[in-house]
């Protein structure tokens, strides 16, 4: 495996020593399911009076794992330690701090196949999707420690006023802010809370970390990587548990001082209301839904178009927020298009998602689930055609799981909701376009601007670049329409309704969003010899008493000023 990097641009063709590491660690972690787990609160193991069961959507019968289910106590607990910790590890040079997260990420790193086994079973994304979502949470964490290192922490000499007479030092030191919370979607659950948990970290923040529910187990084993990797009691804390509950104690608690929400729109946007009615702004970085469009011209390939759209239509049964939701296809090419998208989402297999040959796993839980079925029943009421798919899948293990097909939907007019409205599910919908210019207004018709795709001409990808509305943009790959960013390579945020800082997570301006500036303003005299230069003065000329020879009083009389 040595000359394999793993990206979600290069997983489709991953050495045979991945898919052994990851079958022994499915193997392993089958035989000892059903543990109980604390949340983690200034380092220790902390439990609530309510459990729940942490079961897989895999297979229902399947408990996962025992979680707590916390409350506002726990919430204020954990912002209470991070709180006590932040003086000290906000002193911590930031070089020590780099270090300690590089530490975490090795070790993420080292359990990479069963925290993959793991994320199969609790999200139900397949194999490689699973141990991507891992190496890419190092990956992120290596990024935001590279950026500290590389503008070293964030210290920069300014300007020298042009003062007469005295030396100015002016530094300009980004700082952390103090207590940031961290709530992460159930859909990338590792890297989208290691991504930011490493930012603020490295940075000098000291967090709370509160997963979704649905994926409290594979975030408790993230939190084990940064305890085993010795980041101090209370630089980390971890609490579970509803989102309704403990989320909105943690957002309601006055000493939090930054947040980093990545979800829904609408959950998003209440925390930014909720945060705007303090005594004062703090940071909010949201990172929040998308509807992101593939868009089709005459002179594509529409070979490689098809595969990308399918990849990015069905990866995580259309669960990311980076799915190919919408494709909008020119008239010319339409009829060949959608032929190809029939045949390449029927080849794909649902099932056991740790099974190696399975594409598509199973939906999250229950209420996607029931979502799937009353938007295939509404698509229809409202003259939807499918391609293909519509239903859930039936039968054996499928009724023991969330199992949907992937699902085409053509025919529908552009101005029905479902056009703007993020299903979260493997559902797209394909439309027709008599030019490009009208695909674009389409494209940028909605609240959201996240990732978008295209495939045409070289001539038309400079155009595409050019007006489409997103932060995440992709011209004529087969390796995903609209998904399949990694750090470094892609950096990942929104515009629009779809993220708030307008910079993107894994690139060169995201670690700084955890510090505020501070100019720090140094005066002191003038050393003698520079005074003479920048401002010939008269000397004035005294005689010492003791040995009668003339000396300059240029210091002194620089130092009176
Ligand atoms: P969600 O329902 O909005 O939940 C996100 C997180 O917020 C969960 O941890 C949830 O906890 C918590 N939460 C819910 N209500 C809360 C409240 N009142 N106060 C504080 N926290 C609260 O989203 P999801 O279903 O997990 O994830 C899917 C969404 O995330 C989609 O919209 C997707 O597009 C978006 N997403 C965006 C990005 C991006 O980078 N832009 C990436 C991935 C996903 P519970 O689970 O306990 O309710
Ligand atoms: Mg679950």
């Amino acid at each position: 495996m040595a000359d394999f990097k793993l990206t979600y641009a290069t997983m489709f063709n991953p050495p045979e020593a991945l898919h052994d590491g990851f079958d022994m660690a499915v193997a392993k972690l089958k035989a000892n399911l059903g543990r109980e787990y604390g949340m983690i609160i200034e380092g220790k193991d902390v439990f609530a009076d309510e459990k729940f069961d942490d079961h897989s959507p895999v297979n229902t019968d399947w408990v996962l794992a025992r979680m707590q289910k916390g409350n506002a106590t726990h919430a204020n607990m954990a912002i209470a330690a991070a709180r006590k910790a932040f003086p000290s590890w906000s002193r911590t040079p930031w070089q020590k701090r780099v270090q300690l997260v590089r530490k975490a990420c090795a070790l993420i790193e080292k359990r990479i196949f069963e925290l993959g086994a793991a994320m199969a079973l609790e999200v139900g994304k397949n194999r490689m999707e699973s141990l991507g979502d891992v190496q890419e949470t190092a990956d992120l964490m290596y990024y935001s420690a590279q950026m500290m290192e590389e503008n070293n922490g964030f210290i920069k000499s300014m300007g020298k006023d042009p003062l007469v007479g005295y030396d100015s030092t002016n530094t300009s030191v980004l700082r952390p802010y103090g207590v940031w919370l961290i709530i992460s979607p159930f859909n990338f659950p590792f890297a989208l809370t290691g991504g930011p948990t490493g930012a603020a970290l490295v940075a000098g923040n000291t967090v709370v970390i509160k997963p979704a529910l649905d994926t409290a187990w594979i975030v408790r084993l993230f939190a084990d990587c940064l305890r085993d990797a010795g980041i101090p009691d209370g630089v980390f804390n971890f609490v579970t548990g509803d989102g309704s509950v403990v989320g909105q104690a943690l957002v309601d608690n006055p000493e939090v001082d930054g947040v980093t929400f990545t979800g829904s729109f609408d959950v998003g946007m209440k925390i930014n209301q909720s945060f705007a009615r303090r005594n004062y702004i703090r940071p909010v970085i949201l990172e929040l839904g998308g509807k992101n469009p593939a868009i089709v011209s005459r002179n594509a390939n529409l070979e490689d178009a098809a595969t990308g759209i399918v990849r990015s239509a069905f990866g995580l049964q259309g669960q990311k927020c980076s799915a190919a939701s919408r494709v909008i296809v020119e008239d010319a090419v339409y009829d060949d298009l959608i032929a190809k998208l029939k045949v390449k989402t029927d080849a794909l297999v649902i099932g056991d998602p740790t099974d190696r040959t399975t594409y598509l796993g199973p939906v999250i839980n229950q209420r996607s689930y029931g979502e799937f079925k009353e938007f295939n029943e509404e698509i229809s009421g409202a003259g939807g055609r499918f391609l293909t798919g519509g239903n859930v899948k039936t039968g054996g293990m499928f009724d023991k799981g969330y199992y949907c097909e992937p699902t085409l939907v053509t025919d529908l007019p552009f101005s029905h909701r479902l056009w703007q409205h993020e299903m979260f599910l493997p559902i797209t919908t394909i439309g027709k376009v008599s030019n490009l210019d009208e695909a674009m207004n389409i494209a940028n018709s909605v609240s959201y601007g996240l990732t978008a795709g295209f495939y045409g001409s070289q001539k038309e990808t400079a155009w595409f670049f050019d007006n489409i509305q997103a932060g995440v943009t992709y011209a004529n790959r087969p390796q995903g329409a609209t998904t399949g960013a990694w750090p470094g390579f892609q950096p990942f945020g929104g515009w629009k309704g779809s993220g708030s800082s307008g910079k993107n997570g894994g690139g060169y301006y995201y670690v700084q969003l955890y510090m505020h500036e501070q100019i720090q303003t140094l005066i002191k005299p003038a050393p003698a010899n520079k005074t003479k230069k920048a401002a010939p003065k008269k000397a004035v000329k005294k005689v010492s008493k003791k040995t009668g020879k003339a000396s300059s009083s240029n210091k002194k009389t620089a130092m009176r000023k």
